[in-house]
């Protein structure tokens, strides 16, 4: 089984439909799409199991891209277009890629000997006038996927991901979200390289269009217009950007079906502004690159009790485990925790990844006896909803991205002017969180942010210094991250 079967039972079913649209406008059909695909993998001539790498902003080819990469039985390795071209640098040599398939913007930045090919580019083309493959036949056990996630000690993990795994995910997703059909549509608010992205397979199954904003990134406007224009609409959007449609005060647009969020912790209160102001369209994942979009859920019927707003504990919570994975919360010994009691939360299932790519370090820590250890700490409650204490590895996440301070943190340590630094999140309406930096030293917030700018993504770059005298430490001499965020949260 391969993922590319997705496109082939569209294509079979839908032929002379439209498939991807760039906006409003049509791009291809579900037939023009299936060709492309089948071209452009034959242009690869490459081996089983050769990665590939996409690094783009949101744009239509990304879908022909992702099926011809399947088609030609290679490994899908899509690179975070926000990354600094350093950090893209570091994916490329990490996951041995020997092609990489760039926009015009991007692949102006990169500096690689891995041969670089532009989107929308003659030569590109050309490529979709290959001679075709043969549709492919692949162990479903084979890596579909390489899922790069920010290292907490600043190495990207690649997540390996097979056809299996993508498989359970598409299931899972048709099973407990959504039931999307050929007169419904998939548009892309959040990134392709991530959470948008992995939801293209089930939607392609359907036979749903795939529509690709014009701007390549998310404007709330233009979000909204879309669902005014194109049938039963769906997305997967962080909470930040469902902050940002609420702010717009526009009524829900006729054809808005299905709002998904997670990535990132959604505040109640945010919550219930969204539901007041476009209905019971929510739907809530929780899930991470290492399990795809997949560990627990609430459904859209989860979030109303007798047609209100549910409880406060369910609407706070990330709900309950999706459909074909097993979740438990553990204590540090590995034994179950009851109801009540904080633990770290672990699954298994079809859908948790075989391991990181070329890291077993990582791999033997993150997954043991079958279990994926997820590194959030939660606990249950008697009804069986699961609810988020705290993120074990001190992750911030702002408007649905990951930024790991100890990365942040070596990078300023590196400015002379600055003698120690620590960074942590704090709350934001906005944001969901934004980073904040404590710094001891003499340096100005301007060379900092200069300094930073050269070094790592703009994203991560604090959007708030701190200067104190010292850091709070314990007598082992390790930084109290937590007084530090209780001086932000006085
Ligand atoms: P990533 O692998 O980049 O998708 O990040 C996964 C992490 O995001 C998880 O381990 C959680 O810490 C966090 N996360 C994902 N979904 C949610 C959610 N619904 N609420 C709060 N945090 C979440």
């Amino acid at each position: 089984m391969n993922l590319f079967a997705l496109l082939d039972q569209a294509a079979a079913r839908f032929g002379d439909r439209g498939a991807v649209y760039c906006g409003e406008r049509q791009a291809s059909t579900w037939g023009e799409l299936r060709e492309r695909s089948l071209r452009l993998a034959g242009s690869l001539r490459a081996v089983p199991g050769t990665r590939i790498a996409v690094a783009s902003e949101n744009r239509p080819e990304i879908v022909e891209l992702m099926f011809g990469i399947w088609a030609a039985e290679c490994v899908y390795v899509p690179i975070n277009y926000k990354l600094h071209p350093r950090e893209m640098t570091d994916v490329l040599a990490d996951s041995g890629a020997t092609q990489v398939f760039a926009s015009p913007k991007i692949a102006a930045q990169l500096d690689v000997e891995v041969p670089v090919e532009t989107i929308g580019t003659e030569s590109y083309a050309q490529r979709c006038r290959a001679d075709p493959v043969g549709a492919p036949d692949t162990d479903p056990a084979a890596l579909a996927w390489l899922f790069y996630t920010s290292g907490t000690t600043g190495r990207s993990k690649g997540a390996m991901l097979s056809h299996r795994n993508l498989m359970a995910m598409t299931v899972a997703h048709l099973a407990d979200f959504d039931a999307p059909d050929e007169d419904s549509s998939l548009i892309h608010g959040a990134p392709m390289s991530h959470g948008s992205g992995l939801y293209i397979p089930p939607y392609v199954l359907r036979g749903a269009r795939q529509v690709i904003p014009e701007s390549g990134a998310f404007d709330a406007e233009e979000f909204l217009d879309l669902c005014e224009h194109h049938p039963g609409c769906s997305a997967f959007l962080a909470p930040t950007m469902v902050a940002r449609l609420v702010a717009t005060g526009r009524p829900r647009p006729r054809h808005l079906r299905t709002v998904v969020y997670g990535g990132g912790p959604m505040y109640v209160d945010s919550l219930k502004k969204a539901m007041a102001a476009f209905g019971p369209v929510f739907v809530q994942l929780y899930g991470q690159g290492e399990a795809p979009m997949t560990i627990t859920g609430l459904r859209r019927a989860d979030h109303l009790s007798a047609g209100s707003p549910a409880d406060d504990a369910i609407l706070g919570s990330v709900g309950y485990a999706r459909s074909g994975v097993d979740v438990a919360v553990v204590r540090e010994d590995g034994t179950p925790a009851p109801a009540g009691e904080i633990g770290e939360i672990v699954c298994r299932g079809d859908v948790v990844m075989s391991g990181y790519w070329n890291n077993p370090e990582a791999t033997a820590a993150t997954l043991q006896g079958g279990w994926l250890h997820t590194g959030d700490m939660g606990s249950f409650d008697e009804r069986g909803y699961l609810t988020l204490r705290d993120r074990s590895k001190d992750v911030v996440i702002s408007g649905g991205s990951n930024i790991y301070p100890r990365e942040v943190e070596e990078v300023l340590v590196e400015h002379p002017g600055v003698i120690e630094a620590c960074v942590v999140g704090a709350r934001d309406e906005e944001w969901g969180e934004i980073v904040v930096a404590f710094v001891v030293g003499t340096a100005e917030p301007a060379d900092l942010d200069a300094h930073l700018l050269t070094r790592i993504a703009r994203f991560k770059r604090p959007k708030r210094y701190e200067f104190i005298d010292e850091l709070p430490k314990n007598s082992y001499g390790k930084v109290l991250k937590r007084a530090l965020r209780d001086r932000l949260a006085r």
